[in-house]
Protein backbone atom coordinates (compact mmCIF):
# COMPACT_ATOMS: atom_id res chain seq x y z
CA UNK A 1 0.00 0.00 0.00
CA UNK A 2 1.48 3.17 -0.87
CA UNK A 3 1.90 6.03 1.22
CA UNK A 4 -1.58 8.94 1.02
CA UNK A 5 -0.82 12.14 1.21
CA UNK A 6 -3.86 13.86 -0.19
CA UNK A 7 -6.51 11.07 0.03
CA UNK A 8 -5.58 9.46 3.67
CA UNK A 9 -8.71 11.23 4.93
CA UNK A 10 -11.00 11.27 2.01
CA UNK A 11 -13.22 8.68 3.08
CA UNK A 12 -13.28 9.88 7.35
CA UNK A 13 -17.23 9.97 7.36
CA UNK A 14 -18.48 13.45 7.29
CA UNK A 15 -14.88 14.75 6.32
CA UNK A 16 -16.28 17.57 4.16
CA UNK A 17 -16.99 19.54 7.11
CA UNK A 18 -15.00 22.03 8.91
CA UNK A 19 -15.43 19.91 12.19
CA UNK A 20 -14.12 16.75 11.08
CA UNK A 21 -12.12 18.00 9.19
CA UNK A 22 -10.22 20.21 11.64
CA UNK A 23 -10.60 16.75 14.56
CA UNK A 24 -8.52 15.32 11.77
CA UNK A 25 -5.38 17.77 11.67
CA UNK A 26 -7.22 19.90 9.68
CA UNK A 27 -5.60 23.45 9.14
CA UNK A 28 -2.31 22.75 11.35
CA UNK A 29 -0.44 23.96 7.94
CA UNK A 30 -2.05 27.17 8.42
CA UNK A 31 -1.64 27.77 12.14
CA UNK A 32 2.68 26.44 11.26
CA UNK A 33 2.64 28.92 8.55
CA UNK A 34 1.19 31.80 9.26
CA UNK A 35 2.52 31.75 13.38
CA UNK A 36 6.40 30.01 12.38
CA UNK A 37 7.51 30.94 8.84
CA UNK A 38 7.88 33.78 6.77
CA UNK A 39 6.46 33.76 2.91
CA UNK A 40 9.79 33.22 1.81
CA UNK A 41 10.06 29.99 4.33
CA UNK A 42 7.01 28.76 2.97
CA UNK A 43 8.03 28.96 -0.56
CA UNK A 44 11.61 27.42 0.09
CA UNK A 45 9.83 24.59 1.46
CA UNK A 46 7.53 24.22 -1.54
CA UNK A 47 11.09 24.52 -3.55
CA UNK A 48 12.65 21.80 -1.12
CA UNK A 49 9.70 19.98 -1.66
CA UNK A 50 10.65 19.26 -5.77
CA UNK A 51 6.72 19.44 -6.66
CA UNK A 52 6.26 19.83 -9.87
CA UNK A 53 2.96 21.38 -10.99
CA UNK A 54 0.06 18.49 -11.15
CA UNK A 55 -2.00 20.38 -14.30
CA UNK A 56 0.24 18.58 -17.00
CA UNK A 57 2.81 20.80 -17.53
CA UNK A 58 4.98 19.56 -14.37
CA UNK A 59 6.65 22.53 -13.86
CA UNK A 60 8.83 23.24 -10.42
CA UNK A 61 5.94 24.37 -8.18
CA UNK A 62 8.29 26.81 -5.79
CA UNK A 63 10.14 28.03 -8.94
CA UNK A 64 6.74 29.50 -10.50
CA UNK A 65 6.32 30.90 -7.49
CA UNK A 66 9.43 32.74 -7.19
CA UNK A 67 9.41 34.14 -10.74
CA UNK A 68 6.43 36.22 -9.37
CA UNK A 69 7.09 40.05 -9.73
CA UNK A 70 6.63 42.12 -6.47
CA UNK A 71 6.02 45.66 -7.53
CA UNK A 72 5.33 47.95 -4.66
CA UNK A 73 1.91 49.24 -3.94
CA UNK A 74 0.62 46.17 -6.64
CA UNK A 75 -1.74 43.53 -5.72
CA UNK A 76 -0.37 39.78 -6.58
CA UNK A 77 -2.74 37.22 -6.89
CA UNK A 78 -3.36 33.79 -6.85
CA UNK A 79 -5.59 31.35 -9.14
CA UNK A 80 -6.59 28.20 -8.35
CA UNK A 81 -7.22 26.46 -11.91
CA UNK A 82 -9.79 24.04 -11.02
CA UNK A 83 -11.31 24.04 -14.88
CA UNK A 84 -10.11 20.33 -15.61
CA UNK A 85 -11.52 19.16 -18.50
CA UNK A 86 -9.30 17.22 -20.43
CA UNK A 87 -10.94 14.00 -21.18
CA UNK A 88 -10.10 11.15 -18.90
CA UNK A 89 -9.28 13.51 -16.40
CA UNK A 90 -11.20 13.49 -13.07
CA UNK A 91 -9.01 13.95 -10.21
CA UNK A 92 -9.55 17.43 -8.90
CA UNK A 93 -12.85 16.87 -8.77
CA UNK A 94 -12.58 13.83 -6.50
CA UNK A 95 -10.16 15.98 -4.49
CA UNK A 96 -12.61 19.42 -4.24
CA UNK A 97 -16.00 16.98 -3.68
CA UNK A 98 -14.64 14.64 -1.24
CA UNK A 99 -11.92 16.95 0.92
CA UNK A 100 -12.66 20.69 0.22
CA UNK A 101 -10.86 21.64 3.28
CA UNK A 102 -7.99 20.30 1.51
CA UNK A 103 -8.09 22.68 -1.04
CA UNK A 104 -9.10 25.96 0.95
CA UNK A 105 -6.41 24.84 3.22
CA UNK A 106 -3.49 24.76 0.89
CA UNK A 107 -4.84 28.29 -0.85
CA UNK A 108 -4.77 29.70 2.36
CA UNK A 109 -0.85 28.72 2.53
CA UNK A 110 -0.28 29.42 -0.87
CA UNK A 111 -2.04 32.93 -0.77
CA UNK A 112 0.08 33.90 2.43
CA UNK A 113 3.37 32.94 0.62
CA UNK A 114 2.57 34.56 -2.45
CA UNK A 115 1.19 37.31 -0.78
CA UNK A 116 -2.13 37.30 -2.41
CA UNK A 117 -5.18 38.85 -0.64
CA UNK A 118 -8.09 37.99 -2.42
CA UNK A 119 -7.59 34.60 -4.13
CA UNK A 120 -9.98 32.65 -7.02
CA UNK A 121 -10.92 28.94 -7.64
CA UNK A 122 -11.95 29.37 -11.62
CA UNK A 123 -13.99 26.03 -11.66
CA UNK A 124 -15.24 24.27 -15.02
CA UNK A 125 -18.79 25.60 -15.46
CA UNK A 126 -20.12 21.57 -15.42
CA UNK A 127 -19.33 21.03 -11.62
CA UNK A 128 -21.50 23.19 -10.95
CA UNK A 129 -22.52 21.11 -7.95
CA UNK A 130 -19.14 21.31 -6.29
CA UNK A 131 -19.14 24.83 -6.49
CA UNK A 132 -21.91 24.86 -3.79
CA UNK A 133 -19.05 22.04 -1.76
CA UNK A 134 -16.35 24.69 -1.99
CA UNK A 135 -18.29 28.10 -0.85
CA UNK A 136 -19.62 26.06 2.20
CA UNK A 137 -16.09 25.08 3.29
CA UNK A 138 -15.16 28.74 2.31
CA UNK A 139 -17.33 29.97 4.83
CA UNK A 140 -16.82 27.21 7.45
CA UNK A 141 -13.29 28.05 7.09
CA UNK A 142 -14.28 32.18 7.09
CA UNK A 143 -16.06 31.26 10.56
CA UNK A 144 -13.21 29.84 12.41
CA UNK A 145 -10.88 32.56 11.72
CA UNK A 146 -9.13 30.87 8.99
CA UNK A 147 -10.19 32.94 6.55
CA UNK A 148 -11.40 36.85 6.39
CA UNK A 149 -9.64 39.76 8.54
CA UNK A 150 -6.27 38.89 10.33
CA UNK A 151 -6.28 35.37 10.36
CA UNK A 152 -5.30 33.86 13.64
CA UNK A 153 -4.15 37.37 14.80
CA UNK A 154 -1.55 37.35 12.40
CA UNK A 155 -2.37 40.41 10.03
CA UNK A 156 -2.86 38.43 7.22
CA UNK A 157 -6.01 38.89 5.25
CA UNK A 158 -7.76 36.68 2.59
CA UNK A 159 -10.82 36.17 0.86
CA UNK A 160 -11.35 33.44 -1.29
CA UNK A 161 -13.66 33.53 -4.34
CA UNK A 162 -15.40 30.57 -5.96
CA UNK A 163 -15.72 31.74 -10.50
CA UNK A 164 -17.74 29.25 -12.49
CA UNK A 165 -16.46 28.71 -15.93
CA UNK A 166 -19.09 28.20 -18.79
CA UNK A 167 -17.93 25.56 -20.49
CA UNK A 168 -15.15 26.16 -22.86
CA UNK A 169 -11.51 23.36 -22.38
CA UNK A 170 -9.76 26.43 -23.61
CA UNK A 171 -10.34 28.24 -20.31
CA UNK A 172 -7.96 25.39 -18.62
CA UNK A 173 -5.05 27.35 -20.82
CA UNK A 174 -3.89 29.98 -17.52
CA UNK A 175 -4.14 32.81 -19.58
CA UNK A 176 -7.27 31.95 -21.22
CA UNK A 177 -8.67 31.83 -17.76
CA UNK A 178 -7.03 35.20 -16.88
CA UNK A 179 -9.39 36.58 -19.32
CA UNK A 180 -12.78 34.59 -18.67
CA UNK A 181 -11.82 35.82 -14.86
CA UNK A 182 -11.68 39.46 -16.07
CA UNK A 183 -15.12 38.92 -17.47
CA UNK A 184 -13.89 38.51 -21.24
CA UNK A 185 -13.97 35.85 -24.31
CA UNK A 186 -11.31 32.97 -23.02
CA UNK A 187 -8.63 33.42 -25.73
CA UNK A 188 -5.18 32.68 -25.03
CA UNK A 189 -2.73 35.55 -24.58
CA UNK A 190 0.56 35.53 -26.57
CA UNK A 191 3.32 35.01 -23.88
CA UNK A 192 5.58 37.05 -22.49
CA UNK A 193 4.28 38.47 -20.55
CA UNK A 194 3.88 35.47 -18.64
CA UNK A 195 0.82 35.74 -15.79
CA UNK A 196 3.50 36.00 -12.96
CA UNK A 197 4.43 39.25 -14.46
CA UNK A 198 1.24 40.58 -15.75
CA UNK A 199 -1.88 38.04 -15.20
CA UNK A 200 -5.10 38.87 -13.66
CA UNK A 201 -5.83 42.72 -14.73
CA UNK A 202 -2.66 43.31 -15.24
CA UNK A 203 -1.11 41.75 -11.51
CA UNK A 204 1.35 39.39 -11.35
CA UNK A 205 -0.27 36.54 -11.03
CA UNK A 206 0.28 32.78 -10.08
CA UNK A 207 -2.03 30.19 -11.52
CA UNK A 208 -1.53 26.54 -9.86
CA UNK A 209 -3.71 23.58 -10.46
CA UNK A 210 -5.87 22.21 -7.77
CA UNK A 211 -3.69 19.43 -6.70
CA UNK A 212 -0.97 21.23 -6.73
CA UNK A 213 -2.40 23.64 -3.96
CA UNK A 214 -3.24 20.73 -2.25
CA UNK A 215 -0.01 19.31 -1.75
CA UNK A 216 1.30 22.56 -0.16
CA UNK A 217 -0.72 21.01 2.92
CA UNK A 218 1.45 17.72 3.55
CA UNK A 219 4.58 19.61 2.20
CA UNK A 220 4.00 22.46 5.29
CA UNK A 221 2.89 19.73 7.59
CA UNK A 222 6.05 17.24 7.43
CA UNK A 223 8.44 19.57 5.44
CA UNK A 224 9.56 19.61 1.98
CA UNK A 225 12.57 17.58 2.99
CA UNK A 226 10.62 14.97 4.35
CA UNK A 227 8.00 15.67 1.16
CA UNK A 228 10.90 14.78 -1.47
CA UNK A 229 11.58 11.51 0.58
CA UNK A 230 8.43 10.36 -1.01
CA UNK A 231 9.13 8.82 -4.72
CA UNK A 232 11.74 9.03 -6.96
CA UNK A 233 14.48 11.18 -8.91
CA UNK A 234 12.29 14.54 -9.63
CA UNK A 235 8.82 12.91 -9.42
CA UNK A 236 8.36 13.23 -5.40
CA UNK A 237 5.87 13.28 -3.40
CA UNK A 238 2.04 11.14 -4.28
CA UNK A 239 0.56 11.98 -7.55
CA UNK A 240 -3.23 11.57 -7.97
CA UNK A 241 -4.23 9.62 -11.42
CA UNK A 242 -7.70 9.18 -12.82
CA UNK A 243 -7.48 6.07 -14.14
CA UNK A 244 -10.73 4.79 -16.72
CA UNK A 245 -11.36 2.74 -19.79
CA UNK A 246 -11.56 -0.65 -20.28
CA UNK A 247 -10.53 -1.97 -16.57
CA UNK A 248 -12.13 -3.60 -13.65
CA UNK A 249 -11.51 -0.65 -10.99
CA UNK A 250 -11.80 2.61 -12.69
CA UNK A 251 -11.17 5.55 -10.06
CA UNK A 252 -9.23 8.21 -8.52
CA UNK A 253 -5.99 6.45 -7.09
CA UNK A 254 -2.73 8.51 -5.21
CA UNK A 255 0.20 7.06 -6.00
CA UNK A 256 3.70 7.60 -4.55
CA UNK A 257 5.32 7.18 -8.13
CA UNK A 258 7.76 4.08 -7.06
CA UNK A 259 5.06 1.33 -8.85
CA UNK A 260 5.36 0.24 -12.38
CA UNK A 261 2.83 0.74 -15.08
CA UNK A 262 1.97 -2.67 -15.15
CA UNK A 263 1.71 -3.05 -11.08
CA UNK A 264 -0.81 -0.12 -11.89
CA UNK A 265 -3.11 -1.61 -14.19
CA UNK A 266 -3.21 -4.91 -12.92
CA UNK A 267 -2.85 -5.16 -9.26
CA UNK A 268 -6.22 -5.29 -7.09
CA UNK A 269 -4.90 -2.10 -5.15
CA UNK A 270 -5.54 0.13 -8.54
CA UNK A 271 -7.07 -0.67 -11.38
CA UNK A 272 -7.68 -4.24 -10.84
CA UNK A 273 -6.39 -5.81 -14.51
CA UNK A 274 -8.58 -5.57 -17.76
CA UNK A 275 -11.94 -5.76 -17.84
CA UNK A 276 -13.78 -9.29 -19.78
CA UNK A 277 -10.49 -11.02 -19.23
CA UNK A 278 -9.55 -9.14 -22.20
CA UNK A 279 -5.88 -8.24 -23.30
CA UNK A 280 -4.15 -4.63 -23.11
CA UNK A 281 -4.13 -3.16 -26.60
CA UNK A 282 -3.14 0.49 -25.45
CA UNK A 283 -3.19 3.39 -22.96
CA UNK A 284 -2.97 6.93 -22.97
CA UNK A 285 -1.10 7.70 -19.50
CA UNK A 286 -2.02 11.40 -18.85
CA UNK A 287 -5.02 12.32 -20.39
CA UNK A 288 -5.58 13.23 -24.23
CA UNK A 289 -3.31 15.32 -25.05
CA UNK A 290 -0.44 13.00 -24.61
CA UNK A 291 0.26 10.10 -27.35
CA UNK A 292 -1.43 6.69 -27.17
CA UNK A 293 1.42 4.14 -26.45
CA UNK A 294 0.65 0.44 -27.31
CA UNK A 295 0.77 -2.11 -24.69
CA UNK A 296 4.32 -3.68 -25.44
CA UNK A 297 5.87 0.67 -24.87
CA UNK A 298 3.67 0.98 -22.26
CA UNK A 299 4.74 -1.62 -20.26
CA UNK A 300 8.72 -1.28 -21.29
CA UNK A 301 10.75 1.49 -21.92
CA UNK A 302 12.85 2.00 -24.65
CA UNK A 303 15.93 0.45 -22.93
CA UNK A 304 13.57 -2.47 -22.01
CA UNK A 305 13.38 -1.99 -18.31
CA UNK A 306 9.92 -1.89 -16.81
CA UNK A 307 7.91 1.41 -17.04
CA UNK A 308 7.29 3.50 -13.65
CA UNK A 309 4.62 5.69 -13.01
CA UNK A 310 6.56 8.67 -12.73
CA UNK A 311 7.18 11.61 -14.44
CA UNK A 312 10.90 10.37 -15.87
CA UNK A 313 9.68 6.62 -16.89
CA UNK A 314 6.85 8.33 -18.49
CA UNK A 315 8.98 10.71 -21.29
CA UNK A 316 10.26 8.39 -23.56
CA UNK A 317 7.25 8.17 -26.35
CA UNK A 318 9.15 9.72 -29.22
CA UNK A 319 8.21 12.77 -29.04
CA UNK A 320 10.36 16.16 -27.57
CA UNK A 321 7.31 16.97 -25.11
CA UNK A 322 8.32 16.42 -21.26
CA UNK A 323 6.50 14.09 -19.72
CA UNK A 324 3.18 11.60 -20.11
CA UNK A 325 2.47 12.17 -16.91
CA UNK A 326 -0.06 14.62 -18.06
CA UNK A 327 -2.88 15.39 -16.17
CA UNK A 328 -2.82 11.92 -15.11
CA UNK A 329 -5.87 10.95 -16.96
CA UNK A 330 -4.85 7.36 -17.42
CA UNK A 331 -7.37 5.88 -20.54
CA UNK A 332 -6.60 1.70 -21.16
CA UNK A 333 -7.91 0.48 -24.39
CA UNK A 334 -8.04 -3.34 -24.82
CA UNK A 335 -7.70 -5.34 -27.72
CA UNK A 336 -11.46 -4.51 -29.45
CA UNK A 337 -11.21 -0.61 -29.41
CA UNK A 338 -10.35 0.93 -32.66
CA UNK A 339 -7.80 3.16 -32.65
CA UNK A 340 -8.86 5.20 -35.40
CA UNK A 341 -12.63 5.80 -34.03
CA UNK A 342 -10.39 6.77 -30.88
CA UNK A 343 -8.56 8.96 -32.45
CA UNK A 344 -11.86 10.37 -34.40
CA UNK A 345 -13.45 11.15 -30.94
CA UNK A 346 -10.13 13.10 -29.88
CA UNK A 347 -9.89 15.64 -33.08
CA UNK A 348 -13.50 16.13 -33.20
CA UNK A 349 -12.64 17.18 -29.37
CA UNK A 350 -10.18 19.23 -30.17
CA UNK A 351 -11.76 21.19 -33.34
CA UNK A 352 -14.95 21.74 -31.17
CA UNK A 353 -12.95 23.44 -28.18
CA UNK A 354 -10.10 25.43 -30.60
CA UNK A 355 -10.77 29.12 -29.89
CA UNK A 356 -10.19 29.47 -33.88
CA UNK A 357 -7.98 32.33 -32.39
CA UNK A 358 -4.70 30.93 -34.73
CA UNK A 359 -5.04 29.57 -38.33
CA UNK A 360 -3.09 26.46 -38.05
CA UNK A 361 -5.50 25.03 -35.23
CA UNK A 362 -8.82 26.54 -36.29
CA UNK A 363 -8.44 25.10 -39.65
CA UNK A 364 -6.33 22.16 -38.94
CA UNK A 365 -8.43 20.59 -36.31
CA UNK A 366 -11.17 20.65 -38.88
CA UNK A 367 -9.43 18.94 -41.88
CA UNK A 368 -8.15 16.22 -39.04
CA UNK A 369 -11.36 15.33 -38.06
CA UNK A 370 -13.13 15.06 -41.39
CA UNK A 371 -9.82 13.04 -42.98
CA UNK A 372 -10.43 10.77 -39.85
CA UNK A 373 -14.33 10.60 -40.41
CA UNK A 374 -13.59 9.69 -44.24
CA UNK A 375 -11.07 6.61 -42.87
CA UNK A 376 -13.03 5.31 -39.71
CA UNK A 377 -16.74 5.62 -42.21
CA UNK A 378 -14.83 3.52 -45.27
CA UNK A 379 -14.52 6.80 -47.50
CA UNK A 380 -10.67 7.05 -47.19
CA UNK A 381 -7.82 7.08 -49.87
CA UNK A 382 -3.77 5.89 -48.73
CA UNK A 383 -2.39 9.33 -49.20
CA UNK A 384 -5.22 10.54 -46.30
CA UNK A 385 -2.66 8.78 -43.94
CA UNK A 386 0.17 11.03 -44.85
CA UNK A 387 -2.18 14.37 -45.43
CA UNK A 388 -3.49 13.74 -41.61
CA UNK A 389 0.54 13.36 -40.62
CA UNK A 390 1.34 16.17 -42.67
CA UNK A 391 -1.45 18.63 -40.95
CA UNK A 392 -0.48 17.39 -37.60
CA UNK A 393 3.09 18.41 -38.47
CA UNK A 394 2.18 21.65 -39.43
CA UNK A 395 0.01 22.35 -36.18
CA UNK A 396 2.42 21.63 -33.66
CA UNK A 397 4.81 24.48 -32.62
CA UNK A 398 2.69 26.81 -34.55
CA UNK A 399 -0.04 28.47 -32.14
CA UNK A 400 -0.27 30.73 -29.88
CA UNK A 401 -1.30 28.01 -26.66
CA UNK A 402 -0.79 24.46 -26.60
CA UNK A 403 -4.26 23.51 -27.93
CA UNK A 404 -2.90 23.34 -31.34
CA UNK A 405 0.12 20.69 -30.09
CA UNK A 406 -2.08 18.56 -28.33
CA UNK A 407 -4.84 18.36 -30.91
CA UNK A 408 -1.70 17.34 -32.60
CA UNK A 409 -0.09 14.63 -30.68
CA UNK A 410 -2.78 12.54 -30.09
CA UNK A 411 -3.40 11.93 -34.49
CA UNK A 412 0.83 12.05 -34.69
CA UNK A 413 0.96 9.17 -32.23
CA UNK A 414 -2.01 6.99 -33.55
CA UNK A 415 -0.67 7.13 -37.21
CA UNK A 416 3.25 6.07 -35.35
CA UNK A 417 2.16 3.55 -33.45
CA UNK A 418 -0.88 1.75 -34.89
CA UNK A 419 -0.60 3.01 -38.71
CA UNK A 420 -1.41 -0.63 -40.22
CA UNK A 421 -4.90 0.09 -38.46
CA UNK A 422 -5.19 3.03 -40.70
CA UNK A 423 -4.53 0.90 -43.84
CA UNK A 424 -6.99 -1.67 -42.73
CA UNK A 425 -9.62 0.95 -42.58
CA UNK A 426 -8.16 2.02 -46.45
CA UNK A 427 -8.07 -1.66 -47.96
CA UNK A 428 -11.27 -3.18 -46.20
CA UNK A 429 -13.70 0.43 -45.92
CA UNK A 430 -17.12 -1.84 -46.09
CA UNK A 431 -15.55 -4.27 -42.91
CA UNK A 432 -14.77 -1.01 -41.27
CA UNK A 433 -17.77 0.84 -41.93
CA UNK A 434 -19.73 -2.45 -40.47
CA UNK A 435 -17.82 -1.86 -37.24
CA UNK A 436 -16.52 -5.45 -37.96
CA UNK A 437 -12.81 -4.25 -36.85
CA UNK A 438 -11.09 -7.67 -38.32
CA UNK A 439 -8.55 -6.94 -35.91
CA UNK A 440 -7.55 -10.82 -35.10
CA UNK A 441 -3.82 -9.73 -36.08
CA UNK A 442 -3.60 -7.33 -32.43
FE1 LIG B 1 -6.96 29.23 -29.88
FE2 LIG B 1 -6.08 26.92 -30.88
FE3 LIG B 1 -4.65 29.12 -31.16
FE4 LIG B 1 -4.92 28.02 -28.74
S1 LIG B 1 -3.88 27.10 -30.49
S2 LIG B 1 -5.03 30.18 -29.25
S3 LIG B 1 -7.01 27.24 -28.90
S4 LIG B 1 -6.70 28.73 -32.04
Amino acid sequence: MGRKLLLEKAHVPGIRSYDVYRREGGYRSVEKALKTMSPDQVTEEVKKSGLRGRGGAGFPAGMKWSFLAKPEGVPRYLVCNADESEPGTFKDRYLMEFIPHLLVEGLIVSSYALGSNKTFIYIRGEYAWIVDILEQAIAEAKNNGFLGKNILGTGFDLEIYVQRGAGAYICGEETALLESLEGKRGNPRIKPPFPAVKGLWDSPTVVNNVETIAAVVPIINITGEEYAKIGVGKSTGTKLISACGNINKPGVYEIDMTISVEEFIYSDEYCGGIAHGKKLKACIPGGSSVPILPANMLLKTAKGENRMMNYESLSDGGFATGTMMGSGGFIVLDEDQCVVRHTLTLARFYRHESCGQCSPCREGTGWMEKILKNIEYGKGKKSDIDLLWDIQRKIEGNTICPLGDAAAWPVAAAIRHFRDEFEWHVQYPNAAQNRNYGLAHY
